[in-house]
């Protein structure tokens, strides 16, 4: 679906050695239907992979390729930029539109979609991600959590077969990251290749392939469950490892027999009192 090869990028390529630069070296390939985790400490060039992904930015050095088209071919990136969508962190910045509706429709006027199908294309999108019945709502009356799942049925209605999320559960409350990192789950589910940048460990085992980025490299990719039992290595790059996790890998480090995985404190409560009440 996706195939980075040898990818360097910096915005001031001339003035900056390439030790410095935002991505280097960077090979990458996505299979149509996985859903991948990008987990990386800030400044460590996340976003900026997500945007050459969708050709927003193209590389200095190396190429792209989506569904086999290179970004760098101006008369793909039409095809490209409806193939792989891109959600981001605030979203606020991503409203367009005064009703709910049209802020939907909004990235179909481009796509030249007749009015019926327009129309069920919102309608099947917002139903999607549980707005249905808000159309004429305006979109600044919004929960964050809502204008969150608005910005994905703007991208579900143009039908991309990617969706990268980009720190898109960030500025939410608990409940509206619970939401949207459901539709995550249900999007993959039917299909699409879901790609989830953050920094939370906890979401990035929600995945089955885990990717670590640090200072423009990726350092890591590997499945989700390999990662687990090395996930204190995340500390070596400056991220927050779950308290669950931690204390976990403490127990077993002095033997005690709890099950192999456990990313929440209340599974950890509940596997202490299974393994404290043997016998
Ligand atoms: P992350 O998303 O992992 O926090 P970014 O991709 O935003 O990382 O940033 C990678 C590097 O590129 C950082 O050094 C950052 O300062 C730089 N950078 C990001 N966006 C821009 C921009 N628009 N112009 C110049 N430099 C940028
Ligand atoms: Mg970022």
């Amino acid at each position: 679906m996706i195939q980075v090869k040898g990818v360097w990028f910096h915005y001031q390529p001339e003035e900056a050695p390439r030790k410095d630069w935002a991505l280097q070296d960077i090979n990458l390939t996505i299979m149509p239907g996985e859903y991948v985790s990008v987990i990386g400490p800030n400044g460590s060039g996340k976003s900026t992979l997500s945007r050459l992904l969708n050709g927003l930015l193209l590389p200095v050095e190396g190429e792209v390729r989506v569904g086999g088209r290179l970004t760098a071919n101006t008369q793909d990136l039409w095809y490209i930029r409806q193939q792989v969508g891109l959600v981001f962190q605030n979203p606020d910045n991503q409203i367009v539109a005064p009703t709910v509706q049209d802020d939907v429709a909004f990235g179909l006027e481009n796509l030249g979609v007749s009015r019926e199908e327009m129309k069920e294309r919102i309608r099947d999108a917002l139903e999607a991600v549980g707005l249905a019945g808000m159309e004429q709502r305006e979109p600044h009356h919004l929960s964050g959590g809502q204008k969150q799942r608005l910005a994905i049925a703007g991208i579900l209605a143009m039908q991309p077969k990617v969706i990268v999320f980009d720190e898109a559960t960030s500025m939410l409350d608990p409940q509206g990251r619970k939401d949207v990192l459901g539709i995550i789950r249900q999007l993959n589910e039917k299909g699409t290749t879901v790609i989830h940048i953050t920094h939370s460990a906890n979401e990035a085992f929600l995945a089955k392939r885990v990717i670590v980025m640090a200072e423009g490299r990726i350092q890591l990719d590997l499945p989700a469950d390999e990662l687990y039992p090395i996930a204190l290595i995340l500390e070596k790059w400056g991220l927050d490892v779950p308290l669950a996790v931690r204390l976990h890998h403490r127990l077993l480090g002095h033997g005690w027999h709890l099950r192999e995985r456990i990313t929440s404190l209340e599974d950890l409560v509940t596997d202490l009192w299974r393994f404290l009440s043997k016998d």
